[in-house]
């Protein structure tokens, strides 16, 4: 197989970029996109990392059919790339204006001559930069990238056509969420996401039935456990029976979302999130739920999400009892986009000691670690109670991106100690540590 391109967008970009190029109809318009290329196995990303208009005073002249930009415009953006480390590559983006509605659009024979006699150029003067193209109608793209010997067509990860729910069952399953969400969003939820959830314990397994329950229907499931005795308190699906056989989780949770819907596009994934398997299918999706309980796989995901744009929620549960007595019930619901300037590592939700110590083999070294008293062992209560509060709140937060019934909010924390109450946590974002080299790149 050949490799894939695709750019991916920060949150809500591409919809501004649309607004700006689309905002005068009788004119075409331009802009360069500044962009970090990463390629993991077969599938190329380019970033977005800077978006640069020309000024109305660089523009030389414009009409419906073209655009002329003043030649400064670019080799400024040309020089300042070549100083940069954390972009890599120029996206041109220019619009067709021109087209009736209903045609797709495609570049022009014009545009081929320009921008190949922009690629001689860029060869000849700053060979370290790649380069591509978009051309965009008002609902339509063409997208390209010129590699050394030919030239690749690129996607854009965030283009998504929603399609017409085919199947009536679909309908009648979902009849009683359509006044809540309407149908359109119910439409582009069933055809559009994709959704990866990387821990099925008793956080991830409510939020794939949630999901379900909500009209998602294209779900992997990652998670190398069986089920126990000790999680029928909590995990969704799970019968006494699939302890005693000491079944998969992510079989189980499969098999019981499939009980509901057997329409349902579920893949089950048993193994850890750092496999082959996993990853690829985390990189195809739209978002992530984060729903394990261990540092070195909540701080993995962040990372990894981060770097390659893929937005994520994380989902934290906490009760802490101290001699005896409960101290804390609480839980927080944290949303991370790609561009954004705060994640799991700076707000300090993954603490460094706590990776170190899981990935310790030694159990001698744990024992003294342990014994220093930085890190403590003890399982602490896990009920479903709590978990279901959180995990709804999560995939209500997630829907509220389709809905836009609620303001946004990046964190949201429940707790539950002698009132519960649920609040916004602006402050942890106020306060994160600011030179975080995960999300300030
Ligand atoms: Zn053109
Ligand atoms: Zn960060």
């Amino acid at each position: 197989m050949d490799e894939k391109y695709e750019i991916r967008f920060k949150k809500n970009s591409l919809n501004k970029i649309f607004k700006n190029l689309f905002s005068d109809e009788k004119k075409e318009q331009f802009c360069i996109i500044l962009a970090k290329r990463e390629q993991v196995n077969k599938l190329v990303i380019l970033k977005e990392i800077e978006i640069c208009y020309p000024k109305q005073s660089e523009i030389l002249s414009s009409s419906l059919t073209h655009i002329s930009i003043k030649k400064d415009f670019i080799y400024k953006i040309l020089l300042d790339l070549d100083k940069r480390v954390d972009v890599d590559t120029l996206v041109e983006i220019h619009t067709h204006p021109f087209l009736e509605s209903n045609s797709k659009v495609s570049f022009s024979s014009i545009d081929d001559e320009d921008e190949k006699n922009f690629k001689e150029y860029l060869k000849e003067n700053y060979p370290k930069t790649s380069y591509a193209s978009l051309v965009f109608s008002n609902n339509s793209y063409k997208g390209r990238i010129y590699l050394d010997e030919k030239i690749e067509e690129i996607e854009i990860k965030e283009w998504n056509i929603t399609k017409e729910i085919q199947d009536p069952k679909y309908l009648d399953i979902y009849n009683r969420n359509i006044d809540y969400m309407g149908i359109d969003n119910l439409k582009k939820i069933f055809s559009t996401e994709k959704i990866s959830i990387v821990g099925v314990g008793g956080l991830g397994s409510v939020v794939a039935e949630h999901l379900i329950n909500m009209g998602f229907n294209n779900l992997v499931l990652i998670d190398n456990d069986i089920v126990e005795y000790s999680n029928l308190n909590r995990l969704v699906g799970a019968k006494y029976k699939d302890a005693e056989d000491k079944r998969l989780k992510v079989e189980v949770l499969k098999e019981h979302l499939l009980s509901i819907n057997p329409f349902l596009n579920i893949k089950a994934i048993n193994s850890d999130i750092k496999s082959d398997e996993a990853l690829n299918e985390v990189l195809e999706s739209n978002k992530v739920f984060l729903t394990t309980d261990n540092h070195s796989s909540r701080a993995f995901v962040n990372d990894f999400c981060l770097r390659y744009f893929i937005p994520f929620i994380s989902i934290g549960v906490n009760i802490s009892v101290k001699n005896g007595i409960v101290s804390d019930i609480s839980g927080e619901v944290i949303k991370i986009f790609p561009g954004e300037k705060f994640c799991l590592r700076c707000l300090g939700r993954v603490k460094q000691i706590n990776i170190d110590y899981e990935n310790i083999k030694s159990e001698e070294i744990k024992e003294k670690i342990l014994k220093r008293g930085y890190i403590t062992q003890h399982k602490d209560p896990a009920v479903k109670t709590l978990n279901t509060i959180l995990a709804s709140l999560a995939v209500d937060s997630y829907i509220n991106e389709f809905t836009n019934y609620n303001r946004e909010s990046s964190i949201l924390v429940y707790e539950n100690n002698k009132i519960p109450t649920i609040y916004e946590d602006n402050m942890s974002i106020k306060n994160r540590k600011k030179d975080c080299f995960i999300c300030n790149l």
